[in-house]
């Protein structure tokens, strides 16, 4: 079943034999309007990424400026950017003190792509330990150490030395000894379907990581900026990585990713080889000042203090007898059904009534919730109602 999918445009790549086939005319705030004028309440945020709504006043008018000035001058870490600097001095100040120098690229992936380089670059070593059911990016690298072996094996050989093992299993840290460069998490694992590392689990992780030398690695290009409500999802915890990699909402809708680690780490891409990581667009100003009204935005308003009850709020009107069950943390939400057919069957049923929801990539029982963190409540209330409907109708 797919919704106007033979319309997908016949120059334009397809990653599906089925496309939601939305025609976009234009979006604001919580909503998107296709070419028929009909109003979409957007449950997803572009995966996750429209945090702030969509046309937020101060991310289009620090584009805007940035525009009017220039896009473009130079590669990264050769000038001097205003947008930029102040961007790494922001994170600097709302990040804990050892997370003091940022690293500014193009997507997750590549920040993800870079910190394994990283890693491997500081300990000499190269042996990477990740989760199965991680996901952290679909260039060669972040591929190999994500977990769905289903979306791996056609592209095989992928980078060796990599291992898994399962979140919240204390037994498995074994696996972390004295070869080991890095361990990489999703302190929320995101396409896994909202997996939630607990906080013991976290201790445990950081203090074998320290016994072996090894760099702790956090990917929240998903969970980052207030999804959970806080800036990123590991300051709900008391575990401070060594690498911290962000994407998604950090651009309000321009593409960028970071990496974010101490000056002393991150000086090991300055030499032997000099140029150890390099980037054309990375660091770019127009990206850069939208990063810097997000961040601007997230920590001068009160967002972050309804995301949570906003996330309940739902929750509490989404109780079905079809729902499984419900994982959440703040307005990130995983919502189990019986069977891949109906998320199927829900997800094309909610367009047609004006509701965007999406699936997961390694997950597919579950549907994904996560609208911009400033939805009406009452847009929420509508939403859950109309999924319930769908349930009542489908089997
Ligand atoms: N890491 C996580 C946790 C993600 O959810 C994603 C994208 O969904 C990525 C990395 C890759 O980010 P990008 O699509 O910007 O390359």
């Amino acid at each position: 079943m797919s919704f106007k999918a033979s319309k997908y445009p016949q120059h334009l790549a397809k990653t599906s034999p089925q496309a939601l086939g939305l025609e976009v005319e234009s979006a604001k705030g919580s909503y998107l309007w296709d070419k028929n004028g009909k109003r979409y309440i957007d449950l997803i945020a572009g995966i996750s990424v429209m945090n702030l709504g969509h046309q937020h006043p101060a991310i289009v008018a620090a584009v805007k400026n940035q525009m009017d000035r220039y896009a473009h001058v130079m590669v990264y870490g050769e000038f001097v950017e205003d947008n930029t600097r102040q961007l790494s001095e922001k994170l600097n100040s709302c990040l804990p003190k050892q997370l003091n120098c940022s690293y500014f690229v193009n997507s997750g992936t590549e920040a993800n792509e870079a910190a394994v380089k990283l890693a491997r670059r500081h300990t000499g070593r190269s042996k990477i330990i990740s989760f199965r059911g991680a996901y952290h990016g679909s260039t060669l690298g972040s591929l190999s150490i994500s977990g769905n072996e289903k979306k791996k094996s056609s592209f095989r050989p992928l980078i060796p030395d990599v291992e898994f093992i399962n979140l919240n299993e204390h037994r498995e840290l074994e696996k972390i000894d004295g070869n080991t460069a890095a361990v990489i998490l999703e302190p929320i694992q995101g396409d896994a379907g909202v997996r939630i590392a607990s906080n013991e689990y976290m201790l445990a992780l950081r203090a074998k990581c320290d016994e072996h030398g090894a760099l702790l690695i956090f990917d929240e290009v998903q969970s980052g900026i207030g999804r959970t409500g806080k800036l990123y999802a590991f300051m709900h915890s008391e575990v401070v990585p060594d690498i911290l990699t962000s994407g998604k909402a950090l651009g309000g809708g321009l593409p960028i990713g970071c990496l974010i680690s101490s000056q002393e780490i991150m000086s090991s891409f300055s030499s032997d080889p000099m140029l150890g990581h390099i980037s054309t667009f990375g660091g770019n100003p127009v990206a850069c000042a939208a990063a810097l009204a997000v961040l601007t935005e997230v920590n001068d308003s009160t967002i972050l203090d309804h995301v949570e009850a906003k996330g309940a709020l739902l929750e509490s009107h989404l109780q079905h007898p079809k729902i499984r069950e419900i994982r959440r943390k703040g307005l990130m939400l995983a919502i189990d059904l019986a069977s891949e057919e109906m998320v199927e069957s829900l997800i094309f049923k909610a367009l047609d009534r004006g509701l965007i929801l999406f699936w997961f990539l390694s997950q597919a029982q579950s549907f994904r919730i996560a609208p911009p963190l400033n939805i009406d409540d009452q847009d929420l209330i509508e939403s859950a109602e109309i999924i319930k409907e769908i349930l009542d109708e489908i089997v």
